[in-house]
């Protein structure tokens, strides 16, 4: 093979310019925008020049409906590898010695994963028992605005008021009282760890498939930082692209006794071809997850958000539940006396990025919220460290009390300071 004397291999910037000079002043701006702030949000991640460069290549071009082996088209040879090794990587990193799974790489996004999931589990109009979105559920655990809530039965369980954790008594009582098919663990914005063998426990009580949502987390569970929820969950459903650190796309991990639901769902039930070159980046992801460098990275990423989350808290931004066992923290302002939806913007106006945020029993509605939430994947890609994040919080607190903009530039020149020493995608 010698396609890397040949010209045309892969992404090529000075032929966008030429090409397309509008795009490519698109993507130039967004890399300048990523490297002039600070990334908070906590579902973003900067992925490697590897899985770019994957997601860059001509593997866009295939067609490959089926699986490895088992292809309507002919010409699946290169894609074929790509998607075993995945599959391979995927099950080293999820599975234990005992406990084998099988892998799915082909989910377009988290929400894909999640429908698949439904359609290989379910029937329309079956009951699921998933997290309240205003408590840290997401849209497809039963939100009206979604397929989980119009064809689906939701009952929704949530945290308790006085510790902000997840009721477990209430999961237990919501399931005997509606007996429903799955229960979803999972959230977007819980900043604990789940307790898996609980969920399995209620799970078993009633009957019900237990499918772990672990969009947010499973980087850290890749990185062996967090106990893993392989070995009680049927189905595992995920992200690749929040701490997992690889490219936009979905993928799920269940039993070996799901594997045909679980991929008859996925194809030719949901989606058609699958996106070969992010496949191939997704296993790119998974072999960057399998090196030890990937778990101090995991580590860092904890010590980081529990390092923002003190400095928070020491900026009079109450830390829901009290603090993080994970990569991100939900804040309360109400005693700033600022709204989530004033804190973004402001924090925006001086370059640091982090999204409004529902909290638990937020008397505010979703557009406003009372809260923001915080994440540390990103930064500690950049190589930010603990005491970096003091800084963070520090800067965050000056924009967040900042009503009149008079301090906006004077942050966002210390943000500015602060991203020159730890650069994204430096050269
Ligand atoms: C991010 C997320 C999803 C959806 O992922 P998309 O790729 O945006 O569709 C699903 N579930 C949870 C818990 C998430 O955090």
């Amino acid at each position: 093979m010698n396609a890397a004397e040949t010209p045309f291999w892969g992404p090529d910037f000075a032929e966008l310019s030429s090409t397309d000079p509008e795009i490519a002043d698109v993507v130039l701006g967004e890399l300048d925008r990523l490297r002039g702030g600070l990334q908070l949000i906590a579902s973003e991640n900067f992925t490697s020049p590897a899985v770019l460069a994957a997601l860059g290549s001509t593997l866009s071009n295939k067609y490959a409906e089926g699986y490895p082996g088992r292809r309507y088209y002919g010409g699946c040879q290169q894609v074929d590898r790509a998607e075993e090794l995945g599959r391979e990587r995927a099950r080293e990193l999820f599975g234990s010695p005992g406990v084998d799974v099988h892998v799915n790489l082909q989910p377009h996004s988290g929400a894909s994963a999640n429908l698949a999931t439904y359609a290989a589990l379910l029937q329309p109009g079956d009951t699921v028992l998933a997290m309240s979105l205003p408590h840290g559920g997401h849209l497809t655990h039963g939100s009206k605005v979604s397929f989980s809530g119009t064809w689906f039965r939701p009952v929704s369980y949530t945290v308790r008021r006085d510790t902000e954790l997840i009721d477990y008594d209430e999961v237990r009582d919501l399931a005997h009282t509606h007996r429903p098919k799955m229960i979803i663990a999972g959230a977007t914005a819980y900043p604990r760890l789940i307790d898996f063998a609980r969920f399995r426990e209620i799970a078993d009580d009633v009957g019900a498939w237990l499918v772990v949502d672990a969009a947010h987390f499973i980087g850290l569970v890749a990185g062996k930082a967090i106990p893993s929820p392989v070995p009680y969950a049927d189905v595992l459903t995920f992200t690749t692209h929040k701490v997992l650190r690889g490219p936009r796309g979905g993928m799920i991990v269940c039993k070996p006794e799901l594997a045909q639901r679980i991929d008859k769902a996925v194809f030719p039930f949901l989606q058609g071809g699958p996106l070969m070159h992010a496949v191939a980046a997704k296993a790119v992801a998974l072999k960057e997850c399998l090196q030890p460098s990937y778990q101090t990275y995991a580590q860092r990423v904890i010590a980081n958000a529990q390092a923002l989350a003190d400095g928070l808290a020491s900026e009079g931004m109450r830390p829901v539940s009290g603090g993080t066992d994970t990569h991100l923290a939900l804040v309360d302002l109400r005693e700033l006396d600022v709204t989530g939806r004033q804190a973004e913007e402001r924090c925006d106006a001086a370059r640091i990025t982090l999204n409004k945020n529902a909290i638990p029993y937020d008397p505010q509605p979703p557009m406003t919220a009372s809260g923001i939430r915080v994440g540390t994947p990103a930064v500690t890609t950049q190589g930010m460290t603990e005491g970096d994040m003091k800084e963070v919080a520090t800067l965050i607190g000056r924009a967040v009390r900042d009503g009149d903009g008079s301090a906006a530039h004077d942050v966002a020149s210390a943000v500015g300071a602060l991203v020159a020493r730890h650069p994204a995608y430096a050269r």
